[in-house]
C-alpha cells in the first residue's frame, strides 16, 4: 500500500487556517442571486453580492441568455484564434465599446482574467508597474505575471505616486489603480492620476469592477463619471458585478484593444466565454443604454441604507459609493455582528484581515437596486436591534 505521507502538508495547512480563522466557510444558496436568497431552506436579505442593479435575474437578461442557446448552443468549441470569433462576441464588444465610448472592446472568461491579459502584454522585464496599494488581488497576480518591477504608493495617494514617477523608474511605466475600492468603497481619484500619467508619460489602467454600471452616465463607469474620455489607456472590466452575468473587458483605443488580442496569454490560451454569458452580458448592457432606471434607484438606496446606518450611530467609513461598510473594528465582534444578523434574517459578510488591516473590521452590505425601501428599513431594523445587544450603540 502506497503511504500517503507526501499529502500530509494538505491536512497540516489547511487547520492552520483554520487555527487562525482564514478557513472560508461558504454558504450554499438555493435561489437565484437576488435582493433576498434561500439558504438552507430560509430566506435572507442578501447584502453579499455584487448584483448592483438586480441583472442576475432580470427576466429580459436570462432570455437573452436562452435564447441565444437555441441559437447558438453554450460552448465557444475552443480558443477564438483557433475556433473563430462566434459573431455574438463581436457584437457584444461593438456594443461595449460604445457604451463607454471608446473605440474598442475585447471580451475575456472574467475580470479577473483581463487583468492577467492586459498587465502582461502591456508591460514586462525591465519596465516599472505602479499599482495603489489597495488594488484588487487579480491587479496584483497579473503584475507578477509581467515580471516587471511593482512599486506600490499609499492608497490613493498621489503625492507618492508623483515621487514614483520623479524617479523615473525604469521602461515603460503603467499606473494600475481600481476605480473603486471594492472593501471600503471609495473612489480612486483618477483626474489626478491621469493628469500625472499625462505628466510624466505613463500608461493608465483603471480596473473598473466596482464601477460599471453604478458610476457615470447611465452607470457608464468611473471614465465618465469624471468625464475623462480618451484620457485612460485601459479600462479593465467585468461582467460579474452590475451586469449580473459573468465575464470580463479590456476597452480603450482599436490599436491597444489589438495589441492585447495579440499578445494576452489568457485570449491566445483559454477559450473564450460561453455563448449565454455573452448575449445575457449584451442584453444586460441594452438595458443600461436605455434607461437609467435602475442606477438611480441602486444610489437612491444606498444613499437612504447609508444615512440608516449613521443614525444609528454607526460608521460607515470612506464609502462613496453603494458598498457599505459597518465599522466594527475588532475582527472577532464583527464576526459575531454578521452571525447575529444572520439569525436575525440578513445575510452580510464580515470583513477583517487581512482583507482589511488589523482594527478596521467590518460588516460590508452590498446595496442593490433590487432591494425595496422595504427590505432596507428591515435590515436597519436588525443593524439597530444587534448593535444594542453588543453594546456598539
Ligand atoms: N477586479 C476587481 C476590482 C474586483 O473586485 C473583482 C471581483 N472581485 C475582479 C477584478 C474579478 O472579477 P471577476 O469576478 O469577473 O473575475
Amino acid at each position: 500500500m502506497s503511504s500517503n505521507k507526501h499529502l500530509d502538508f494538505i491536512e497540516n495547512d489547511l487547520n492552520e487556517l483554520k487555527e487562525k480563522g482564514l478557513y472560508k466557510n461558504i454558504k450554499t444558496i438555493e435561489s437565484p442571486q437576488g435582493a433576498w436568497v434561500n439558504i438552507k431552506g430560509k430566506k435572507v436579505l442578501n447584502f453579499c453580492s455584487n448584483n448592483y442593479l438586480g441583472m442576475a435575474n432580470h427576466p429580459r437578461v436570462t432570455d437573452a441568455a436562452k435564447n441565444a442557446i437555441k441559437d447558438y448552443g453554450v460552448g465557444p468549441g475552443a480558443v477564438r484564434t483557433i475556433a473563430g470569433d462566434m459573431d455574438i462576441h463581436q457584437k457584444l464588444e461593438k456594443k461595449l465599446a460604445e457604451f463607454k465610448g471608446v473605440e474598442a472592446a475585447l471580451s475575456v472568461q472574467s475580470g479577473f482574467k483581463a487583468n492577467l491579459s492586459a498587465i502582461p502584454s502591456l508591460v514586462g522585464k525591465g519596465d516599472t508597474i505602479i499599482s495603489d496599494a489597495l488594488n484588487h488581488a487579480s491587479i496584483i497576480d497579473g503584475s507578477r505575471l509581467s515580471r516587471a518591477e511593482i512599486k506600490v504608493y499609499s492608497h490613493n495617494d498621489v503625492n507618492e505616486l508623483e515621487e514614483i514617477l520623479k524617479q523615473n523608474p525604469p521602461g515603460k511605466k503603467l499606473i494600475i489603480t481600481d476605480g473603486v475600492f471594492s472593501m471600503d468603497g471609495d473612489i480612486a481619484p483618477l483626474p489626478e492620476i491621469v493628469e500625472l500619467a499625462e505628466k510624466y508619460g505613463a500608461m493608465t489602467l483603471v480596473d473598473d469592477a466596482h464601477g460599471e454600471g453604478v458610476l457615470g452616465d447611465s452607470g457608464k463607469g468611473i471614465v465618465d463619471h469624471f468625464g475623462l474620455h480618451g484620457r485612460v489607456d485601459v479600462e479593465v472590466g467585468t461582467f460579474s458585478k452590475a451586469l449580473g452575468v459573468m465575464g470580463g473587458c479590456i476597452a480603450g483605443s482599436k490599436q491597444i484593444v489589438e495589441y492585447i488580442k495579440q499578445k494576452a496569454r489568457p485570449f491566445t490560451f483559454s477559450s473564450a466565454l460561453t455563448v449565454p454569458d455573452t448575449a445575457a452580458t449584451l442584453e444586460a448592457i441594452n438595458i443600461l443604454s436605455e434607461s437609467d432606471e435602475l442606477v438611480l434607484k441602486l444610489w437612491d438606496n444606498a444613499e437612504y441604507f447609508k444615512q440608516g446606518v449613521r443614525d444609528l450611530g454607526l460608521d460607515t467609513g470612506g464609502s462613496e459609493t453603494p458598498i457599505t461598510p459597518v465599522m466594527i473594528g475588532d475582527a472577532k465582534d464583527a464576526t459575531t455582528f454578521s452571525e447575529r444578523l444572520f439569525k436575525e434574517d440578513v445575510f452580510a459578510q464580515a470583513i477583517g484581515f487581512p482583507l482589511v488591516p488589523q482594527g478596521q473590521a467590518r460588516i460590508r452590505a452590498m446595496i442593490s437596486a433590487a432591494h425595496s425601501k422595504e427590505d432596507l428599513d428591515f435590515a436597519l431594523d436588525k443593524f439597530a436591534k444587534v448593535g444594542k445587544e453588543m453594546n456598539l450603540i
